[in-house]
């Protein structure tokens, strides 16, 4: 393979594909620190995203365990690489802070053979200057945990950084208790953040923000190059882009659980797997995340804190946006009034999508709403409805036998008569935008139990399995559509990761 650098330095030929191009690394010095990630005693892989390998061009097969280990725990570098780890703020939950990658580094920007570019970055690869009072390191389970959300949540097509591998380190974690620590191996467009332009904007640097907002339009959004104004291109682009990525979590009942301003990222791809889950009985309150007393990132309030996350990303851009303030802020706060508008529109198609709905007809909007609201009211699982709504009969629960049911089914039906299209359209557009399987938080921890705690992978390698076709009718799938006895949304997550 012909490697060809854009920056012009280095040259190598590796058999594994590796083909760094680093380019973040030219910015200036403020905006990240260069250094390698801490070696670890005794690196063991756990899992290699085969799929993904093969996606990136890159071919691991010429290594033994041992150097795959060695390679992916960040203790011999690929050649090509120039390690960094980003600086960047955020606000979390509302007050802002100086933050930067504390426990990560990125290794470099992988060309594939048609130039798509991607970070590879360890997390859990040790102190960084930004890490601040922590250590550096990640415990085996949480990131075991956000190799099977992410990659599923790549297979329910939508944007998201991905998991490429996962060793453990040979050294232990203190959280809670001592844990087995690991780093993984996560691979993003890219991994600039809200935070990010935060971070240069409080530093009250015009050059490095217009800087920073080329790569970014560069690296995301060339298609708006030579426009006038950049600033306000990238802001519009990038509501754009969330607005799509928050009407998709809310299509499969992803509650993201810590939407800080450092974990919203410029290129529109869902990233930062800590206390997420997905709602299992429809309840638009639902919280997982047991520091989230107030319910500040529960399900229904997601759509309201990506706006309230553009409008702090607006702020960070306002000194470009107009040479006067006052005529930027109103610029911005048109761009950001826009994304309700946006927003509202997403979420109806999505919704119509849902149900099988083409063509607009009068009360499309309350047939929506009122199935949620019976929902709401019955408990019903979110995801097992939608998949019982696309069966030829409404399975005989007694769920079903409830007469408000029986009444919105009727009118549902009645409403499928008007898409001027055959049911089968119907169908096929339902069956593309419900996944009959997600990761269920029940299943999840048993899979992280057994391969964190006894080594047993192979019940996650099973589960995997299942999430990479969400939408297909796979043999055993039913043992994964279980919904848990006990109320599935009163289970808790944790940031201690
Ligand atoms: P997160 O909540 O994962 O988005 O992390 C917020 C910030 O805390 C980021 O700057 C992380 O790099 C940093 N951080 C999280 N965990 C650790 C850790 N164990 N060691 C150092 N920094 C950390
Ligand atoms: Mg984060």
């Amino acid at each position: 393979m012909e490697c060809l650098m854009m920056n012009g330095k280095g040259n190598f030929k590796n058999n594994i594909g590796w083909c760094f191009d680093n380019t973040y690394s030219t910015l200036p010095d403020a905006m990240l620190s260069k250094l390698a990630p801490v070696p670890v005693k005794s690196p063991k892989l756990v899992i290699l995203n085969k799929e993904l390998s093969k996606e990136l061009d890159l071919n691991f097969s010429s290594l033994n365990k041992d150097e795959l280990a060695a390679m992916f725990a960040g203790n011999i570098l690929p050649e090509g690489s120039e390690s960094i780890a980003q600086a960047y703020a955020g606000h979390q939950f509302g007050h802002f802070t100086i933050l930067g990658d504390g426990r990560a580094i990125i290794i470099g920007e992988h060309l594939t053979k048609n130039k798509k570019r991607f970070d590879i970055q360890f997390k859990g690869s040790g102190l960084t200057p930004y890490s601040r009072n922590a250590d550096g390191r990640a415990a085996l389970s949480p990131m075991l945990r956000e190799y099977i959300i992410s990659e599923s949540i790549h297979a329910l097509n939508i944007p998201t950084t991905r998991s490429l591998a996962v060793v453990t380190t040979g050294e232990s974690v203190m959280r809670e208790t001592l844990l087995p620590g690991a780093i993984l191996t996560r691979v993003a467009s890219s991994h600039m953040r809200v935070g990010t332009f935060q971070y240069a904007a409080m530093l009250n640097n015009k050059k490095l923000l217009r800087n920073l907002i080329n790569y970014a339009i560069d690296r995301h959004y060339s298609y708006l190059k030579g426009k006038d104004n950049l600033a306000l291109e990238l802001l519009k682009a990038v509501i754009q882009k969330q607005a799509q990525l928050v009407t998709d979590w809310m299509r499969v009942g992803f509650v993201h659980g810590v939407m800080n301003t450092d974990n919203m990222t410029i290129s529109g791809e869902t990233i930062d797997y800590g206390p997420c889950a997905f709602m299992d009985s429809y309840d638009p309150q639902t919280v997982f995340s047991s520091i989230d007393l107030q319910g500040r990132y529960a399900y229904f309030n997601q759509p309201g804190i990506t706006k309230w996350n553009l409008s702090r990303f607006a702020e960070s851009l306002i000194s470009l946006i107009d040479e006067k303030e006052d005529r930027a802020i109103e610029i911005a706060n048109e761009e950001i009034d826009n994304f309700s508008e946006i927003y509202k529109k997403n979420w109806f198609q999505m919704m119509k999508n849902k149900i099988g709905l083409f063509g607009d007809v009068d009360q499309d909007e309350n047939l929506i709403t009122d199935l949620l609201k019976w929902m709401h009211k019955n408990n019903a699982d979110y995801t097992n409805t939608f998949c019982s709504l696309m069966e030829k009969d409404i399975k005989k629960e007694k769920l079903f036998e409830d007469s408000n049911f029986i009444d919105w089914n009727k009118r549902w039906n009645n409403r499928l008569g008007k898409n001027k299209k055959p049911i089968e359209s119907s169908l096929s557009l339902m069956r593309s935008n419900n996944p009959l399987v997600i990761p269920r938080n029940h299943k999840v921890e048993e899979c992280l139990k057994l391969a964190s705690y006894q080594g047993d992978l192979k019940p996650m390698h099973n589960l995997i399995k299942y999430l990479k076709k969400p939408y297909e009718k796979q043999l055993g799938i039913s043992d994964f559509q279980d919904v848990p006895k006990s109320n599935g949304n009163t289970y808790k997550t944790f940031c201690g990761t």
